[in-house]
């Protein structure tokens, strides 16, 4: 419900400087569009949804919109703009969700590509020792996770919240609370469908053209649009036992949390969140979670204090019901958490990978969705995460009523290589996640400027401090940045766009390169 103004839309933006003679070269450029012949169609009307994301603070209009429904009218489309070459600005932007936070998804001037649309091929399983699905990247992962669970399956690796595109997912990272068992989502993927920004067609894993496929993962949409991916599948668990217990001691809540990562025989998922002066934490929580000890828990108070909560979750099946609870409780019996605070829940597979929905749908009701999200992902090595946590816990956030702070660890070591994700230098290091929300037009502590300089004093205070923190979801303004964001992996990653998109038609709203004119 934000209004988008069509002169204003980006013209003061630093990255997009002007163009020479645009109508001409424009005009000519969107006739060989209007020409072509799709399986799906071109709209260059109703565009203003694509101008629009979860973040909410970015609105480039596009030129046109493509609804494809083959992969040759991605491919043919993105092969027109190429052979266009130098005399044109248009770029393309395959679109997913659109729940990318600063622009990324979108095309100013461009072709946005509305991956959903793309409903080729039809998920397809193949069960065996090593199960996978074969599907189009314009699904959403909350549709595989049903399919899948159909075939008695699962993707292994997740985000916290499905209603993401796997083209979306993996053009990131797909980071949850299983990654530090089996990797982010690129590391479970078995083979791509690619159209390249030459507009070919290429098919690639780690046997063949692994360097396109290493480069797509985690690329950022620079190398080409997935338009089809083979996931990895594990067995799907029928129940979740769900557990959170807080700390208020960070040096002893991150030791445990390192400790569980490390195990061999742990929980399925871990994660943690920070709290900070709230209150009535643990009556919050009664509604879903049920608490080990109710007389003591009513004993305690959250009001005024930096608290850290781990939370962890152990898969079943009913069949091991009998022995579950002593199984967990023989892995929480080695951990250090104020005994009070243990709070447990039993869940469905579903409703415990799908719990953020939920939230969506008690925000939407209550019109606090559809709002700016400024969110900072940070990637913060073990070694700096005591600093980082005294500083910006302690001293420069005062409350985390904006939204979710989440910190995990996890370990790289046993994550694949070669992929373009960037990453800190230590195998261990933390996600920290600010999920803010900001209440449009607020000028108080929930207002969107409030907590953009919030964010910029922690990413000061953290190049201050030499950290040696990597954002993930990445947004910056110049290329100087990219460049010390990608650090020494920034001539791989240009070279390889030279190869794939030397025009650099592909994924404009990320802001890397600028289209070749
Ligand atoms: P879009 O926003 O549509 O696109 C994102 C980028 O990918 C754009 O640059 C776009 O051009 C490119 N792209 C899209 N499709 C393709 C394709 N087929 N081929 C090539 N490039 C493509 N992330 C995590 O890792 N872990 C989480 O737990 C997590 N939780 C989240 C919770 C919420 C509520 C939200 C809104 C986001 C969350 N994210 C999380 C971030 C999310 O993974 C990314 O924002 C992701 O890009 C969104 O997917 P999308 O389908 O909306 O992609």
């Amino acid at each position: 419900s934000f209004t988008i103004n069509r002169k204003n839309l980006c013209s003061n933006h630093p990255f997009f400087t002007p163009i020479k003679s645009p109508s001409v070269h424009f005009a000519t450029a969107h006739s060989s569009l209007a020409e072509m012949i799709f399986d799906g169609h071109l709209s260059f009307e109703n565009t203003e949804h694509t101008a629009k994301d979860f973040g909410g603070r970015y609105h480039f209009m596009p030129s046109a919109v493509l609804y494809p429904k083959s992969v040759s009218d991605i491919s043919s489309v993105v092969k027109n703009i190429f052979q266009m070459g130098e005399t044109t600005e248009l770029t393309v932007g395959a679109r997913g969700h659109g729940h990318s936070l600063e622009g990324q998804a979108q095309a100013h001037r461009g072709v946005v590509i509305n991956m959903e649309s793309l409903r080729e091929p039809e998920m397809s399983f193949h069960t065996g020792i090593m199960p996978y699905v074969d599907v189009s990247a314009g699904e959403l992962w909350i549709n595989i996770l049903h399919k899948s669970l159909k075939h008695g399956l699962a993707p292994k690796s997740w985000t916290d919240y499905l209603h993401l595109t796997v083209g979306g997912t993996l053009s990131n990272a797909g980071i949850s609370g299983q990654a530090f068992e089996h990797g982010p989502q690129i590391d479970n993927v078995y083979q791509l469908q690619v159209v390249t920004g030459t507009g070919e067609v290429v098919i690639c894993s780690e046997e063949q053209h692994s360097d396109l496929f290493h480069a797509v993962l985690g690329g950022l949409g620079q190398f080409g649009i997935i338009t089809r991916a083979r996931i990895a599948l594990e067995p799907a668990p029928k129940k979740v036992k769900w557990i959170r217990a807080l700390y208020s001691d960070f040096t002893i809540f991150s030791k445990d949390q390192e400790r569980l990562i490390a195990s061999d025989n742990s929980f399925n998922y871990i994660e943690g969140f920070v709290i900070i002066n709230r209150t009535g934490l643990l009556d919050n929580w009664r509604s879903s979670f049920s608490s080990k000890d109710p007389i003591q828990a009513n004993q305690f108070t959250s009001e005024g204090r930096v608290l850290f909560c781990l939370e962890v979750a152990k898969y079943f099946n009913l069949e091991e019901s009998d022995h579950i609870d002593k199984d967990i409780d023989n892995l929480l019996s080695d951990l250090n958490y104020i005994q009070s605070t243990l709070f447990l829940s039993e869940v469905s597979y579903v409703d415990f990978l799908d719990r953020v929905h939920v939230s969506e749908l008690k925000l939407q009701e209550k019109g606090l969705w559809e709002v700016p999200h400024p969110w900072l992902n940070l990637l913060i090595p073990r070694s700096s995460v005591h600093l980082f946590a005294q500083e910006v816990f302690g001293n420069i956030l005062s409350d985390t009523s904006n939204g979710p702070v989440l910190i995990y660890p996890v370990n790289k070591s046993r994550w694949k290589n070669g992929t373009s994700m960037v990453t800190p230098a230590e195998n261990v290091f933390y996600l920290i996640a600010f999920l803010s929300s900001a209440i449009p037009s607020s000028t108080g502590k929930d207002g969107l400027e409030h907590i953009l300089t919030q964010h910029q004093r922690i990413l000061n205070f953290c190049g201050r401090s030499n950290l040696g923190i990597k954002q993930y979801l990445p947004h910056y303004r110049t290329q100087e940045e990219w460049k010390a964001h990608f650090g020494t992996f920034w001539e791989v990653f240009s070279k390889r766009k030279s190869i794939y998109d030397p025009l650099a038609i592909l994924a404009p709203g990320q802001r890397i390169f600028q289209k070749r004119r």
